[in-house]
């Protein structure tokens, strides 16, 4: 007889039947819990005395806990693009926030459990990654706060609390049926700035609110765990908690995350609790949250896609052991958004390349802080390294084909094929960008600067836009809003001056072109806006937003014969732009044929011009107002 009283053949026959079960049975259901902005080394299970996070510490004592798990990109979007994916930015597409959306080709882990049988639920808190950016696909459920009754109107940086998403979540578990095996993704925002977390953990942690938010989510996240133990889904159901990202808490001078690409932000906690648990493994060698989704697929009993670029981490989780791989990562922030460098990179081991216009070198484990660049120290695994990074980014630009992917604004687009990334690599980047590092001071006058234009407080806008623009002469992001603060308030000439300097070096920037004309023509330089526009014209040939104005400013110059093959051309369009057919009009009333005139600007309304405003105001199309019977034709038309 054992101690505890049963006959010792028995026990061990349990402990068989149970471990024969639990290595090889999938999981009846996954939990994936993201936590946002969650610093590793803020954890208790991560080392630090100071942490409240009983929750996760609990976990971790019945899960891998991987020591060196490394984001693939230190944004919101794009990291979660690849925890669903299993693929890299460069191969899934998405690079940055907003500009961007998950759509094509790469399956995620929702679409291949739901086909799989799975129920499906996401519980998103924040705007990043609302149902819009196609994180949505293959989910039965996604609750989106801004898809939510009232939602349209929600600012966009309003959150979801933890208490709230725990809570969705657990009704959501709560209707699973018994027999169904499921798939859930919990998403936690709370650590993300602004550090504002909820009493007792405001008085608690009121010198570190940071860490108040993670005590905060932490706790709420051991309520959900509650309801699975609660409902006897514990043992059997696999755990997966990753950070996105981690935050700069001014580590190398960056406050939040994203511009760069420090262990700060790349670095994060990662928890695997198979389905039967874990005896408390530790996983030293570096791994990337591009592995999580053959990991869940592979917990699930669900064949991955093929060509993933992560791999599972079930064995490394048993047994604490996982080949050494090289490990890619990036930040396109400062390059999308004010012309610095991109950063990219990988870590082998403990080594950590970072490719800019200023490279780095580090080995983290003997210099954790990244304070010494050993770029010069060793060449030889610097030329390994860069290779294989200039390898693996012309390999995934044949695996990212530009229709796999969707940018919601046309001009980032444009932006990102003339620096090459379109194709997935970042190649054509000049030469002469200032690194991320060497501008990182500059992050919270750019934060602050964001808020002025979002809150359109012009001249603060104006005013701090100029004194980034003194250290930083090329951000494009303050030339281009600065130019829009000046129209604004309205001081033209600081205007033109800085959508110049915006064009003259950025003159692939349609945005950019479409606004100095503006200027130009607001300021009666017709000829100058023709020049920029036909400069810009051969960037993006026969574009609209470009002839439109082109087409306006050579009437306006008294131009009409060069003005009217420009209108006959987009308007032989299959689906023309209807402002054209209103200087069509213009042009007519013009040559004294008012019935034409007439006629054309009812094909304007018939496709759906309703500028009402500018064909009774702008100067430019008085002769039109001149047309016997226009405003009577235009009330009736607006009503159609
Ligand atoms: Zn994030």
């Amino acid at each position: 007889m054992s101690a505890s009283g049963k006959p010792l053949a028995l026990t061990l026959l349990g402990m068989l039947v149970a471990v024969g079960c639990g290595s090889d049975a999938p999981a009846r259901g996954v939990v994936l819990v993201t936590l946002d902005t969650t610093r590793a080394d803020h954890l208790g299970c991560y080392g630090d005395r100071r942490a409240k996070t009983p929750t996760l510490d609990a976990l971790a004592a019945e899960a891998a806990r991987f020591d060196q798990a490394v984001s693939a990109v230190t944004t919101t979007l794009p990291s979660h693009a690849t925890i669903f994916t299993g693929l890299y930015p460069p191969a899934h597409g998405v690079r940055y926030n907003g500009m961007f959306r998950l759509v094509g080709t790469a399956p995620t882990i929702a679409e291949r459990l739901r086909e799989s049988g799975f129920a499906t639920a996401g519980f998103p808190a924040a705007f990043p990654v609302t149902a819009t950016t196609g994180l949505a696909r293959g989910f039965d459920v996604y609750r989106d706060l801004f898809s939510e009754p009232g939602g349209k109107d929600l600012p966009m940086n309003a959150e979801r609390k933890a208490e709230d998403t725990v809570r969705l979540a657990a009704e959501w578990l709560s209707g699973v049926g018994e027999d169904k095996k499921f798939f859930v993704w919990i998403h936690l925002f709370d650590a993300h700035w602004p550090y504002e977390p909820p009493f007792p953990f405001s008085a608690e942690f009121s010198d570190r609110p940071y860490d108040g938010e993670i005590a905060y989510a932490d706790r709420e996240l051991g309520k959900l765990f509650e309801v699975l133990h609660a409902k006897k889904m514990w043992d059997g159901v696999a755990v997966v908690v990753a950070g996105d990202h981690g935050e700069g808490l001014f580590d190398h001078g960056e406050r939040q995350h994203g511009h760069l690409v420090y262990e700060s932000t790349l670095r994060v906690p990662l928890l695997v609790k198979p389905p039967q648990g874990a005896r408390a493994v530790v996983v030293a060698e570096p791994v990337t949250l591009a592995d999580l989704a053959p990991t869940i697929l592979d917990y699930a009993g669900v064949e991955a896609p093929a060509g993933l670029q992560g791999v599972s981490l079930r064995e490394a989780a048993r047994t604490g052991k996982i080949a050494r791989r090289d490990l890619y990562f990036e930040s396109l922030t400062g390059s999308l958004n004010y012309g610095w460098s991109p950063l990219e990179g990988l870590r082998r081991g403990s080594w950590k390349l970072i490719r800019s216009t200023v490279p780095e070198l580090y080995d983290v484990a003997t210099d954790p802080g990244e304070t010494q660049n050993a770029i010069g120290r060793e060449p030889q695994l610097v030329e390994d390294l860069t290779d294989r990074l200039q390898t693996s980014l012309a390999a995934w630009s044949g695996v990212a084909p530009k229709d796999a992917m969707v940018v919601a604004n046309p001009e980032s687009l444009a932006r990102l094929e003339s620096l090459g990334y379109a194709g997935g690599t970042t190649g054509g980047s000049a030469k002469d960008a200032p690194s991320p590092a060497s501008k990182i001071h500059l992050e919270g006058e750019i934060l602050h600067f964001r808020d002025l234009v979002g809150e359109k407080a012009w001249p603060e806008a104006l005013a701090v836009g100029r004194r980034i623009l003194a250290d930083d002469p090329g951000n494009r992001f303050c030339l281009y809003k600065g130019a829009i603060a000046a129209t604004q308030i309205p001081d033209l000439a600081a205007a033109r001056e800085l959508a110049r300097a915006c064009v003259k070096r950025y003159p692939d920037f349609k945005d950019g072109v479409v606004l100095l004309a503006q200027i130009e023509i607001r300021e009666r330089k017709l000829d100058d806006a023709i020049g920029v526009l036909k400069a810009g014209l051969s960037t993006f040939p026969k574009d609209p937003d470009l002839t439109y104005p082109l087409a306006a400013a050579l009437l306006a110059a008294g131009r009409g014969p060069e003005a009217a093959p420009l209108v006959d051309e987009a308007l032989a369009e299959k689906e023309p732009v209807a402002s054209f057919y209103v200087l069509r009009a213009l042009m007519q009333a013009r040559k004294n044929d008012p019935t034409a005139a007439m006629a054309s600007l009812r094909e304007a309304f018939a496709h759906g011009y309703r500028d009402l405003e500018t064909l009774r105001t702008e100067p430019s199309l008085s002769p039109l107002r001149k047309l016997p019977g226009f405003d009577v034709a235009l009330s009736q038309m607006a009503r159609e």
